[in-house]
């Protein structure tokens, strides 16, 4: 009856705790161990949430192995490595990768060590786990070649997925910068391509492919909505420049049939009669 009465109000409680699950970030991963300084006993997890954290897990309810090290309160707790990944079981893995290694530390655990010897060999530990937590010489330590590249691997992935992700959610942003940034550096942009294009001729011939192809891109999906956009920038052009525009049509030329026109009739010039019978003259000849 006593235990009833005491375990209820417990239940409610706990009841009363559940929110829903937030989904976990293996972003944050880690390994970490719990060494005993005395015997070098270590205890080998891994985690994503912070170290003193999991640590006050362990020490509550420590019926894990961790149990033996924890209650000789004799211990030092570290990262040794910080193992950004997507899921549990990748988290497991590389928990169980140092797992194994640490099997091999074990056989060093002495039985006996003098005073001096235990001062020694923790001013040595703690150099170790210094080097462990904040340069990441794990390399030295533990890792072969191999070991190396495809931990290198694994981060590259998890930053392009993580690029990928970042590009897609802030697209919009992005390009929105990306205009801005072209505003203001406009002039300094231009001068650059400029100079380039003057000075390279791979450059050259490259921005003259580019141009092309970007004609051909432009052609094959123009709708009637660009094409008056593109029509009514032009009258606005034209009308920027009237006075340059008039002075060139205004200019005189000879005409290859000899008549002396103006540029901008050339076009009505060459339907008159003296033009066609010019070129009549061509042909039988
Ligand atoms: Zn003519």
């Amino acid at each position: 009856m006593e235990r009833e009465q005491t375990d209820k109000p417990k239940e409610t409680l706990k009841n009363q705790k559940q929110e829903p699950k937030k989904p976990k970030d293996y972003s944050k991963g880690k390994i970490y161990g719990i060494t005993d300084v005395e015997t070098r006993e270590t205890y080998i997890g891994s985690t994503i949430t912070s170290l003193s954290e999991r640590m006050s897990k362990h020490k509550l309810h420590s019926e894990c192995s961790s149990k033996i090290i924890i209650e000789k309160d004799n211990y030092e707790y570290y990262v040794i490595e910080y193992y950004p990944c997507k899921t549990k079981e990748q988290l497991r893995q590389r928990e169980e990768w140092h797992r194994k290694r640490c099997q091999n530390c074990v056989n060093m655990v002495r039985a006996f060590i003098t005073e001096d010897e235990r001062k020694q060999y923790k001013a040595e530990w703690f150099k170790k786990r210094y080097e462990i937590s904040y340069s990441y010489p794990l390399q030295q330590l533990f890792m072969t070649e191999i070991e190396l590249i495809e931990k290198d691997e694994h981060k590259k992935e998890m930053k392009k997925q993580h690029d990928n992700t970042y590009r897609q959610k802030h697209s919009a942003k992005i390009a929105e910068w990306k205009a801005n940034y072209f505003q203001e550096h406009k002039e300094e942009i231009y001068a650059y391509r400029k100079q380039r294009l003057e000075q390279d001729e791979e450059a050259k011939q490259k921005n003259r492919e580019y141009q092309a192809e970007w004609m051909r891109n432009k052609r094959a999906t123009y709708t009637d909505e660009q094409r008056k956009a593109d029509s009514q920038k032009a009258i606005e052009r034209n009308n920027k420049n009237k006075e340059a525009i008039q002075a060139r049509r205004a200019e005189k030329i000879v005409c290859e049939c000899g008549q002396e026109i103006t540029r901008g009739s050339k076009r009505l010039h060459t339907q008159s009669k003296r033009h066609k019978e010019y070129l009549e003259n061509l042909k039988s000849t």
